[in-house]
């Protein structure tokens, strides 16, 4: 199988496993970047993320347009993924959602969306909020050209994660396996910081130096990572589409 083939089935798999885990529902997305040409990026036509299979991933360019005028129907947001490639170059995959257990720290200054469980050390030291008003006044809030999603790139700056007012997140990753599984804590981390609040008194957040020695040990494709994507991949009723880059080793379905 080419790398393009491969990657088209660990795209298909990213949209299910965000499904079946809740991050995204009829809308949000993700994204990667080509692996020949790093000026195109991988995304599905306008279609829920639980529906989509590979014939439904199309190219664009990272203007956030497609190669042909004749093609499906496209997301409206998909501005937010071609200007966080385009600001990016270290960036390989990009998740949009709009995960309610997020929205609250998009609303609410007085709480900073920050790591509080080991899993959500991923989401980094830094979560910005954008706000799409700041610069752009009355919208729908939805991202749908390409100067709102470079503001919003611009926002993230080198962060994992930022945070939209009102509306949900984008998060970016150096592969597809780190962004979903970044996307997939991002919103368990803001319940358990949420219900720590209720309960009350002094919240321990990650230490920097934790996070940092969570992420050092962090390799896409080790032994404990892969066995969170073979997880996922089956419990959403894909197992069969796995790959696994480094040996080509194709993994059977466990029911
Ligand atoms: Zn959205």
């Amino acid at each position: 199988m080419s790398s393009l083939d491969s990657l088209i089935q660990d795209l298909v798999i990213a949209n299910r496993i965000l499904a079946k885990e809740e991050v995204v529902d009829a809308y949000g997305h993700v994204s990667v970047r080509h692996p020949v040409d790093p000026k195109r990026f991988l995304i599905a036509r306008s279609l829920a993320p639980d529906l989509v299979g590979p014939e439904d991933i199309v190219e664009l360019d990272l203007d956030g347009q497609p190669l042909t005028d004749d093609g499906p129907a496209l997301y409206l947001e998909r501005f937010i993924h071609a200007a966080i490639f385009q600001a990016r170059p270290d960036v390989m995959a990009v998740v949009h959602a709009h995960a309610e257990d997020i929205l609250p720290f998009s609303i609410a200054s007085a709480t900073k969306l920050r790591p509080v469980i080991h899993a959500g050390s991923f989401i980094g030291t830094e979560v910005p909020v954008w706000d799409i008003a700041d610069r752009f006044g009355d919208t729908n809030l939805l991202v749908t050209n390409l100067e709102q999603g470079r503001d919003l790139a611009e926002c993230l700056g080198p962060n994992s994660v930022a945070l939209m007012r009102g509306h949900g997140f984008a998060s970016a990753a150096r592969s597809l396996i780190e962004v979903v599984r970044l996307s997939v804590y991002l919103p368990r981390n803001a319940r358990a910081l949420m219900r720590a609040k209720q309960l009350g008194g002094e919240i321990k957040y990650l230490s920097p130096g934790e996070i940092e020695a969570r992420n050092r040990g962090y390799r896409p494709y080790s032994v404990e990572t892969w066995r969170t994507w073979e997880y996922w991949a089956n419990k959403a009723g894909c197992g069969h589409l796995l790959t696994r880059p480094d040996d080509g080793h194709t993994h059977t379905p466990k029911g």
